[in-house]
């Protein structure tokens, strides 16, 4: 355990202010979890290391899946918190916690339309593409389908709320009794200060590991090295804090990765443009994979292509899909995505053998004729025949955001080791464990924002009930 992230006795410490309850961490779950604790009667104390809060969330699409709310029913789809929960299970190959699947999927509508009502986040559904694994559109976004407008708009929601959040405070000691009771914390200030702060209940919302090397190398070796695309300010202190309290840390090597970041620019590419049709191709121009497993698992497999590179190839009507999110707009802006009008003209740009681009092109056209399946198991029916003018854009494979974390109850409560809990403990987000299996393949879209919102609510509603006693 780093000095910079300590468990000490409680005991003789003594606190220059005392307040109920203290979240650290200001991004979607710190902030969902303040805005739940100071409805509950409780006025939070958020802990925010950086000088604005933006965390993960602002670099995410700030799209939160949820099942079997309202926005969905206007647009007459059909979707229900069991069948999300089946699609989460599916893809984390049955790996996933059942109780905990239930707990956050059962939660999320209800949050989303809380958020909507309560706070005046206007959400809308994403409906002109199906996400990988999804068997309903059920992607919540706010207009811009960006996490930067959707963390601002928390933070506006938190301020009005009078919730207070103090930057530049990072957490660095937690102080525990003999039982784990949490009777503060230390935050250092900018000016190297550390100031003492005591709780009755503390909410762990600071995510999880992907910005400390040591603990990626240890837990997911395959991501060693690989660009880390989240906030770098996620150093892994929930799970080095709870190694420290006995915590019970679960599927710590689960992850979010991405197969598609453009290259050198490091701006994120939807993946809206493979699921719409397109593919990918390494720097020979061939197909290497089944890219509609999802783009998750497809981070590592991109890394393992020559030089860590591939394209994604896709055409004028797919980038007007694409077109809806910020990254997209923003990747066209800065020339990431190469334009020509014919396949030849594709492959001069992006250096690639042309005869070895055409034939991709050919063997595609035929599979979306045929409706046919590829030999990776890609299947082409229902999509689009690619037409001209066509798009490609170069892209490395990165790993976004950790999925293990503290086991957690279902009032979101720590577990030890030895199956008690810790008492006024409680995670949310990316500190705590997800539902995504035990690896980058069990991670369905949408994973991210469901546990950071779905537990960060019921974790500040438990924290405030806990100190109301
Ligand atoms: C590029 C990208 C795209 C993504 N797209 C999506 C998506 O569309 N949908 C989805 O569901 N998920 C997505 N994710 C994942 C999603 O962003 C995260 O799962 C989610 O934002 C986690 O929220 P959080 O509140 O737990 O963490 P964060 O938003 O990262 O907030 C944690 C905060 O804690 C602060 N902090 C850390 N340590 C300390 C400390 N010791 N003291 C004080 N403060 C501290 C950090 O500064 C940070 O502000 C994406 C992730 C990335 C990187």
């Amino acid at each position: 355990m780093s000095a910079q992230r300590q468990v000490l006795p409680a005991e003789g410490v003594s606190f220059e202010v005392e307040v109920p309850l203290v979240i650290v961490g200001a991004g979607a779950a710190g902030l969902v979890a303040a805005l739940a604790a100071i409805e509950t009667g409780v006025e939070p104390l958020v802990l925010e290391r950086d000088p604005v809060p933006r965390g993960s969330t602002a670099l995410s699409a700030g799209l939160i899946p949820a099942a079997g709310t309202r926005f969905q029913e206007a647009l007459g789809i059909a979707d229900t918190p069991d069948l999300f929960a089946r699609d989460i299970q599916r893809k984390a190959h049955g790996d996933s916690d059942p109780g905990l699947v239930s707990l956050v999927t059962a939660e999320i509508p209800r949050a989303i339309e809380w958020l909507a009502d309560a706070h005046g986040l206007p959400f809308s559904v994403v409906n002109d593409f199906n996400y990988p694994g999804h068997s309903a559109r059920r992607m919540h976004g706010l207009p811009s389908r960006s996490g930067r407008e959707l963390v601002d708009a928390l933070r506006q929601a938190a301020e009005s709320a009078g919730v207070q959040v103090l930057t530049g405070a990072a957490a660095t000691t937690l102080f525990a009794g003999t039982d784990g009771r949490i009777a503060g914390v230390a935050a250092e200030r900018p000016d190297g200060t550390l100031e003492r702060i005591g709780c009755r209940a503390l909410v762990l919302a600071c995510n999880g590991y992907g910005g400390n090397p040591d603990l990626v190398r240890r837990h997911i070796p395959e991501m060693d090295g690989a660009l880390y695309f989240g906030h770098p300010g996620n150093t892994g202190d929930a799970a080095l804090w709870g190694e420290g309290l006995g915590a019970e840390l679960r599927a710590m090597s689960a992850y979010q990765g991405h197969g598609s970041v453009a290259h050198p620019h490091g701006i994120l590419v939807t993946w809206a443009v493979v699921m719409e049709g397109g593919f990918q191709v390494d720097t020979q121009g061939h197909r290497f994979s089944n890219e509609t497993h999802g783009y998750s698992e497809q981070a590592a497999i991109v890394l393992r292509q020559p030089g860590g590179i591939a394209w994604d190839v896709f055409d004028a009507r797919i980038a007007g899909v694409a077109r809806q999110f910020e990254d997209f707009r923003q990747a066209e802006a800065t020339g990431a995505v190469l334009r020509a009008d014919t396949v030849e003209e594709l492959a001069g740009a992006m250096h690639v053998p042309e005869a070895a681009l055409r034939e991709t092109f050919q063997a595609v056209d035929r599979l979306v004729a045929t409706g046919g399946t590829d030999a990776f198991g890609r299947s082409f029916s229902g999509v689009r025949t690619l037409a001209a003018p066509f798009h490609a854009v170069k892209v490395t494979g990165a790993l976004f955001h950790t999925q293990g974390g503290l086991a957690v109850g279902t009032d979101a409560r720590v577990l030890r080791t030895d199956g008690g809990i810790l008492p006024n403990l409680f995670a949310a987000g990316g500190a705590a464990v997800g539902v995504s299996g035990l690896d980058a393949a069990g991670y369905l879209s949408g994973n991210g924002l469901l546990t950071a919102v779905a537990l960060g609510r019921i974790a500040g509603k438990a924290a405030a009930r806990l100190v109301r006693g």
